[in-house]
């Protein structure tokens, strides 16, 4: 090998590669959720398990994995046995425990067993969604988990000691106060997790709130969703939780390694009904079907959906929309080396409109959003992404 050929493998290999697994399973559907997920049954589960070893086997795995994401679905609701079983082809793809490993958890879900499962693994980072402490919120939006059962699995991952716990928390609820919103990020820092998610509730296609809102049950308003943004930042600030994405808080050192790296473009390999992908020079999600996933993956055949070729002129595009979204922005001098062709020019006027209109700021190359643009961070993407049309052949 040539020296030049060296260096490049050397760097190639040090690159980050995250593995996701989706865990496509849940006890019933919450009204706001769009992600696949279906019933478990014993059968089910072992077609699952089954489908992971045999998707595995079909990936060309050029490094070892450095950060995992157990998603779904609800990971934790697969029994000790068969997260000890889902964890082996971890520790096989990672050569050892990965760097960081997170496991999304459900109030409901969490028992001692699960949990010393997990610990046991070497799980090092959990995630639990509780959305709000609210009853009547929690209502609304169709969860299964109690305020008392939250408490209950709370005191049980403090018990476990995982090394970083996550907090999931949700706001702009139908019929939800500032106020009331006010008093959930209170208590979720009462109880002090080591990073804290706050996501403003979205409608999408063919949930039950998206049914809800489109025969005005509920309504959007956009003003208190800006107010409720702007109150999270500055009450979570006030708390020592330093945001680092839009919806992003932790303590130093806690923030979610794996979402970093898939945030700057990085490759990751997605497993299981509906997991998205991007490595191998192109992105696509996984058939969200378990029935349909397995059958294939059992024959044989990764079949994607949406796949695209990632063109360099589609990475820097998404680096842009992604990267502007977290507090630390983005590095447009680093996109335009490696991304020499894309449309430079337009992209230079829209990042030159948002500084003149107090949306971002600029420090040489680095371009980050205000707090005033990351509150319009949606229709900065949109623009970013007009900006990058018709996409350069690179
Ligand atoms: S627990 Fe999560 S994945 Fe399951 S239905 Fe609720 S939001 Fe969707």
């Amino acid at each position: 090998m040539s020296d030049l050929a060296s260096e490049q493998a050397k760097a190639a290999t040090a690159k980050p590669l995250g593995l996701y697994v989706h865990v496509p399973f849940c006890a019933s559907t919450c009204d706001f959720c769009a992600f696949y997920q279906t019933k478990p049954t014993a059968e089910g589960v072992e077609r699952f398990l089954a489908g992971i070893e045999s998707e595995a086997a079909l990936v060309e795995w050029t490094r070892p994995v450095t950060t995992v994401f157990w998603g779904g679905g609800t990971p934790g609701l697969l029994s000790p046995r068969d997260l000890g079983r889902l964890a082996e082809l971890v520790h096989r793809r990672c050569g050892g425990a990965p760097a960081e490993w997170t496991v999304e958890l459900a109030p409901a879900s969490v028992t001692p067993q699960r949990l010393a499962a997990l610990r046991a693994a070497g799980v090092t980072r959990v995630s639990m969604g509780i959305q709000s402490f609210q009853p009547a919120l929690l209502d609304a939006l169709g969860r299964q988990h109690t305020r008392e059962q939250v408490y209950a699995a709370y005191d049980l991952l403090q018990a476990a000691d995982f090394p970083s716990v996550n907090l999931d928390l949700m706001f702009a609820l139908p019929g939800q106060t500032e106020a009331e919103w006010a008093a959930d990020i209170r208590e979720a820092v009462r109880l002090a997790p080591d990073h804290l998610s706050t996501y403003c509730l979205t409608f999408e296609e063919d949930t039950a709130l998206w049914i809800k809102l489109s025969q005005g049950r509920v309504k959007l308003d956009p003003e208190l969703e800006a107010r409720l943004y702007e109150s999270t930042w500055a009450q979570l600030a006030g708390a020592g939780y330093a945001q680092y994405e839009v919806s992003n808080f932790s303590r130093p050192g806690h923030e979610c390694r794996h979402n970093l790296n898939t945030w700057h473009m990085e490759e990751w390999i997605g497993l299981g009904p509906s997991a998205a992908s991007q490595s191998h020079g192109w992105r696509g999600a996984n058939v969200a079907d378990l029935d349909r996933w397995q059958a294939d993956v059992s024959r044989g055949e990764r079949v994607t959906e949406d796949r695209v070729a990632l063109t360099p002129s589609l990475l820097a595009e998404d680096a842009l929309i992604f990267g502007l979204r977290m507090n630390a922005g983005v590095d447009v001098a680093e996109w335009k080396h490696r991304c020499p062709r894309a449309p430079w020019a337009g992209v230079e006027e829209l990042l030159g409109r948002l500084v003149a209109d107090g949306l971002a700021t600029r420090q040489g190359e680095r371009v980050q959003l205000t707090n005033r643009g990351r509150l319009l961070a949606d229709s900065v993407g949109a623009e970013v992404m007009e900006a990058f049309r018709p996409l350069v052949p690179a």
